[in-house]
Formats: structure tokens, C-alpha cells, sequence
């Protein structure tokens, strides 16, 4: 057996020419029709008949010969002697001559000597004649034979992916069972830390994504995916499936387990038991990626991470399978756009995740090992090495990931079910990225976002009690260009077991509690509200939150504190009244928080902005709205900021 070590990354161009030289061969199979769907077609199809096999009417009317009424009007029509009828899918036989009709309908054959149809609308029959009113022209109303497919034509080229039209003309023609390639791609996920879906997460245990996220890419490009499930990070398990696999399939996709670490054993198996290729390819993400051949079968050992691992099998893995296929070259779907926003890259090539929303283009990498940056990622653009920063405004071309549907509005900042219901209600879909208050000011101040839900308090003599939402902060930002649309009104409190005997801020000190994340406004108001509490008390907010322990805590969202608290973990978080009854936890209300709506400016008019607000507006929001939440006198209302 040859060995091969590759210690330098291969340039992309080589590792397509590498990809390129893959024999994969898929084998021919006969398809029913109705299973034909997605497939691809493995002949040439040529027709044995006519479609339609017969001239026939295109309206129901009369059949007539076009020159008998040449002389019709509406003021002197002219009579014809009526033969009969022609229903559809009669062979009766008639022959038509001169001032002669027969009563036809649509689909049914034309009768010999006629040679167009009158539309019944300009006709009136009695008895054994009928008065037509207007001349038709030869050939008029009819559909001749052979006029939608040709006998002996090519109606459709091997390696055409079969959809519902091509599906159709299949029908049309007569065929009954389909010519189809059948390219069966083993999937392999290796990793002591895989769990499949719909199994029990332990301790330190993940979820399978990428035998999954490979298996659609595979469906959706007609070839036809086969799972081997989860493979330990051991060699003889890996070599055992790899060798199931290999008898069985054109193709193995592998991932993970690619890496040169102690753990990592897929290259040097595949080394082993097959040859490599390569080992390593120079772009960002999916750096490490194996290319081999186990006994003729073509192996490509993706990256763990899923988002490198869909971005390699988009770009090198792909246009292998429609090559293999027989589909034409036009292997991409892109969609061009403009930089919503700037973008550093690393004088490295690279593939970034971006979404798509309304022309404008946005980095969606949520860092290495995230998979939301697949959901929030509509496909990805690629960086040449030479570029070290897009400037936002760039055009640039977005490779889309398979079939997406692409969001209205990118929504940033706190959750919210009142955000879930205005989505409900508008039909907009959004995208939401849920960063916290801080995190949506952010996003908006770097034009990442259409609108944040915010409830960002301060201590401000201009506000309610003191209390200032969300304004001081865009004053301290300095963000100009936005606008500030008054939500509604939440309540928010202490989280609480059913068991313990906490009734209000009084009862902290001592007690251990799960607070919200640094950035979170809900964590904000607690500090106020403390610092209201101890006031004149004659501690400080210092030493009273020293008493609490867990105070530094942080976790992201109100589902980890209720979770927190109702695992019995900690004794007490804060949180919205809306998310403590699904828990079973009691909740003390500390105070009624507002939340906001922080807009760019530049979209006010856009049709979704408008309908977001117009739903924010409405009665329907304000009656449904959950327990703990209600609209105001402020709802709706538009600060302005220059
Ligand atoms: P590896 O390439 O094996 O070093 O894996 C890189 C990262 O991807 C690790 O964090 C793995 O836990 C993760 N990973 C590997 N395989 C999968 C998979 N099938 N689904 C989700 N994450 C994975
Ligand atoms: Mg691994």
C-alpha cells in the first residue's frame, strides 16, 4: 500500500482538482413514478407517441370547416346542419362538409373535414341546426397532434433532476417506470461526545448534527444518503465502519475526527486502510479535511464543527455529487447583495457564514463549534486571501445553502413571548438572535440588526420614579440614525420555588441566587431596585449584595433560571411573570419594566417595519398578550434620535 504524507495545506484550486479526478459512479435503477420525485434521470427520454396523440378541441363548441363561416356575423349568422356530439374520450366518427357542425368539447377529437371550432358563446342550436355568429379562422380553438410533444423528440436529458413539470411530461408521455441514477452516500459521524437526536443528553454529550445536515444536502441534490450512525473515537470501531460502508456505497462522507490531535484517528485510517490524498486544505473554516480512496471508494473526511462541515460539503462536496450525477455545471444558487456591514477577515481565504435580508448581507458566524450560525446563516460568501476588510456598501454574491426562506426582519436584544406574538400576528417571519438588552444596542449601532427589544434601565430624574428606560443608554452610545418605539409594559420579579419562604428583596441576603447575565436589562432593574431598597437603610448596596450568594452569576436566558430554579439548584432568579407558570414557581413582583423597540431609521418605511408597528398598534396584540405583559398610553410611540 502506498504512503502518502501530506504536512502542507493544499491550495482550494488543488483540492477541487483533486475532488475532480473522484470516480463516482452511481448505478441505473428503475423508478416508479410516483417515488420519482428529487431524482435524477439516468437516460436521454424519447417519446413514442404524439402529445396530444390526436388533434382535439381546445374549447367546447362546434367543429366546422373554418371556410363555411367565413360570411357569419352577429347581425346575419349562418346555419349549420348539426351531425352530433364528440364528448371527450369518444372515438364516434363524423365527417364534416361543407354547412356542416358537430358539437364538440374540450379534449375530444376533432372530426375528419373540420378544421376549427366555433366557441359555443357565439353559437345558438336548435333543433337539428345551429347559428354560428362569428368566422373562425383554420386551426383556430384546435390543439393538433403532436403540437405539445413530438413523437421521437428528446423531451428530457439524462442527468435532469426530476421535479413535479418533468414528472408531469413523464406522465404525459406514457412512462410508468423511470430510468434513475441511484448514488448511494454512506454518512459516518465520529465522536465519544455524540449523541444521536431523540436519545437522553448525558453529561459532556451533544447532539449528532452533521449525519443529519449531510443527509438532507445529499436528499436535496438526488443522491441517496445512508446513515452509519455514530462512530466512537476508536480505530477499530472507524475502520469497521468505514469498511460496511465502502461495500456499500459510491461515496463516504465522514466527520469529524480529522484534526492531527491524539484523538484525531480518521486520517490515519484512512491512510491505513486506503490512500490519501490530502490532508488539509488552506481555507477557512474546514482547514482540516481528508481526501482519500478506500479499495476504489472515494472517502472525504469532513471537519466536526457543522457549520465547517456544511460549508466544505457545499463548496468541494456538491459539485462532486452533480458531477457524479450527470446535472449540468450551473451548480450554485447565488443571489447578489450588498455589505450591510464590515467585515474583517484574516488574509486567509475564506467561506463566512452570512444571511440575507432585504439585498443587504450580514456576517452570521457566531464562532467556531456554533451551530446557529447555520439557522441564522441564509449561505455564505467567499473572501479571496488578498482581502483583509469588506467595507460595508461592497457588492458581493452569497452562495445559498440548499432551499432557504428568507426572513423580514433580523431581530436583536431581549426575548420576549410579546416579540413571538407580534411575529405571529404580522406574518412576518423574523430572525432573532437573542443578545440581550446590551447585545441589541450593539447590534444596531453596528447595523447588524433591523430592530432590538430592549429594557435597558437607568437611574434618570427624567423618568417614571427615577427610573429611565433605554433612552440614557442610546445617550451614552451616541447612536444617531435610530428611532425608539415605545413597546409595552412587563412584570418582572422574583422567581421562586413554591416551597420557599421568600417574599420579596427583604429576604436575599443569605439565600443563593441565579441571576441573568452582565448586558441583561432584567439584571439592570435588580441593581436599581437594590439600590432603592438599602437606601437609608444603613448598609450598602455592596454589602447587601455580598449576602447573596450567586449575585455574580450570569446565566442568558429566563428558560436557564427557571430551569435553575426549578432543578432546585439555585433558590430563587428573576425573571418575567410570563415565564413562571409553565415552571410551577411562584413570582414576586419587584417591578413593571418597559420594554422597547429600538429601529433603524433608514427601514421606518419599509413595508415590514410598517407592519411590525401596525400589529404593535393593534387590539388584537393588546388582548392576547400573555399574563404579566399589557400595552400602555406609550404603545407605539416614536422617539426620534439624529
Ligand atoms: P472534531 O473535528 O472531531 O475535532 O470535532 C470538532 C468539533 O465539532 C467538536 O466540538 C465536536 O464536538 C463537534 N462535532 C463533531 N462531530 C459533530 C457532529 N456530528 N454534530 C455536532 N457536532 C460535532
Ligand atoms: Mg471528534
Amino acid at each position: 500500500m502506498k504512503r502518502k504524507e501530506f504536512r502542507k495545506l493544499i491550495s482550494v484550486d488543488k483540492a477541487r482538482e483533486i475532488i475532480n479526478s473522484l470516480q463516482v459512479l452511481p448505478r441505473k435503477e428503475a423508478s416508479p413514478l410516483e417515488s420519482a420525485y428529487g431524482k435524477i434521470l439516468a437516460e436521454d427520454i424519447i417519446t413514442e407517441i404524439n402529445v396530444p396523440p390526436f388533434p382535439r378541441a381546445v374549447m367546447d363548441g362546434y367543429a366546422v370547416r373554418a371556410e363555411d363561416t367565413y360570411a357569419c356575423s352577429e347581425t346575419e349568422p349562418v346555419e349549420f346542419r348539426l351531425l352530433g356530439n364528440i364528448p371527450a374520450g369518444s372515438d364516434a366518427k363524423f365527417k364534416v362538409s361543407a354547412g356542416e357542425a358537430v358539437e364538440i368539447a374540450t379534449g375530444a377529437p376533432i372530426p375528419e373535414g373540420a378544421n376549427a371550432v366555433v366557441m359555443v358563446e357565439y353559437s345558438s342550436e336548435e333543433g337539428g341546426t345551429v347559428a354560428i355568429y362569428r368566422p373562425v379562422t383554420v386551426g383556430e380553438n384546435i390543439m393538433k397532434a403532436g403540437s405539445d410533444i413530438r413523437k421521437g423528440e428528446r423531451v428530457l436529458r439524462a442527468g435532469r433532476k426530476l421535479g413535479t413539470r418533468e414528472i408531469g411530461v413523464l406522465a404525459s408521455i406514457g412512462k410508468k417506470d423511470v430510468p434513475v441514477l441511484k448514488l448511494k452516500v454512506g454518512i459516518i459521524s465520529t465522536g465519544d461526545e455524540l449523541v444521536r437526536p431523540g436519545e437522553k443528553l448525558t453529561s459532556g454529550k451533544i447532539y449528532d448534527a452533521n449525519s443529519y445536515t449531510l443527509y438532507a444536502g445529499i436528499h436535496e441534490c438526488g443522491a441517496f444518503p445512508l446513515l452509519y450512525g455514530i462512530v466512537e473515537d476508536n480505530e477499530a470501531a472507524m475502520k469497521e465502519a468505514l469498511e460496511t460502508a465502502v461495500s456499500e456505497c459510491a461515496l463516504i462522507l465522514t466527520s469529524g475526527s480529522t484534526s492531527s490531535g491524539a484523538g484525531d484517528v480518521m486520517y490515519r485510517l484512512i491512510d491505513e486502510i486506503g490512500e490519501t490524498l490530502a490532508h488539509g486544505i488552506n481555507i477557512k473554516p474546514g482547514k482540516p479535511v481528508v481526501i482519500g480512496v478506500i479499495k476504489g471508494v472515494p472517502i472525504i473526511g469532513l471537519p466536526g464543527n457543522p457549520t465547517s462541515a456544511l460549508m466544505i460539503f457545499n463548496e468541494f462536496v456538491i459539485p462532486l455529487l452533480r458531477k457524479a450525477l450527470g446535472e449540468g455545471k450551473e451548480l450554485k444558487k447565488t443571489e447578489k447583495g450588498i455589505m450591510g456591514t464590515g467585515f474583517r477577515s484574516e488574509g486567509r481565504q475564506q467561506l463566512l457564514p452570512v444571511g440575507l435580508i432585504r439585498g443587504k448581507i450580514y456576517p452570521a458566524d457566531r464562532g467556531s463549534g456554533a451551530i446557529t450560525s447555520l439557522s441564522g446563516a441564509d449561505g455564505f460568501i467567499e473572501i479571496p486571501s488578498s482581502t483583509e476588510f469588506i467595507e460595508a456598501g461592497t457588492p458581493v454574491e452569497v452562495t445559498l445553502f440548499g432551499e432557504v426562506e428568507k426572513p423580514d426582519l433580523l431581530i436583536a436584544g431581549g426575548s420576549c413571548p410579546g416579540l413571538d406574538l407580534l411575529e405571529d400576528l404580522s406574518g412576518l417571519r423574523f430572525r432573532t438572535l437573542y443578545t440581550s438588552s446590551s447585545g441589541g444596542f450593539s447590534a444596531i449601532a453596528a447595523n447588524t440588526a433591523d430592530i432590538a427589544g430592549v429594557n435597558m434601565p437607568s437611574r434618570d430624574s427624567r423618568g417614571q420614579d427615577g427610573v429611565l428606560y433605554n433612552i440614557p443608554t442610546i445617550e451614552n452610545m451616541g447612536l444617531s440614525g435610530v428611532v425608539l418605539v415605545k413597546g409595552y409594559k412587563r412584570e418582572v420579579g422574583l422567581l421562586v420555588s413554591q416551597d420557599k419562604p421568600i417574599s420579596g428583596l427583604s429576604d436575599l441576603p443569605g439565600k443563593n441566587l441565579i441571576n441573568r447575565n452582565l448586558g441583561s436589562g432584567t439584571r439592570a432593574l435588580l441593581d436599581l431596585k437594590i439600590a432603592e431598597f438599602v437606601a437609608g437603610k444603613g448598609i450598602s448596596k455592596k454589602e447587601f449584595t455580598d449576602s447573596i450568594s450567586g449575585y455574580d452569576s450570569g446565566v442568558k436566558s429566563e428558560v436557564a433560571v427557571c430551569e435553575a430554579v426549578a432543578s432546585g439548584k439555585a433558590e430563587v432568579g428573576i425573571g418575567k411573570k410570563a415565564c413562571t407558570e409553565k415552571n410551577g414557581l411562584q413570582f414576586i413582583k419587584f417591578a413593571e419594566e418597559e420594554y422597547d423597540f429600538l429601529i433603524r431609521k433608514e427601514i421606518m418605511e419599509t413595508p415590514e417595519v410598517r407592519r411590525f408597528l401596525e400589529i404593535l398598534n393593534s387590539a388584537e396584540f393588546a388582548s392576547k398578550l400573555p399574563d404579566g405583559l399589557h400595552v400602555y398610553e406609550r404603545t407605539g410611540e416614536i422617539i426620534f434620535f439624529e
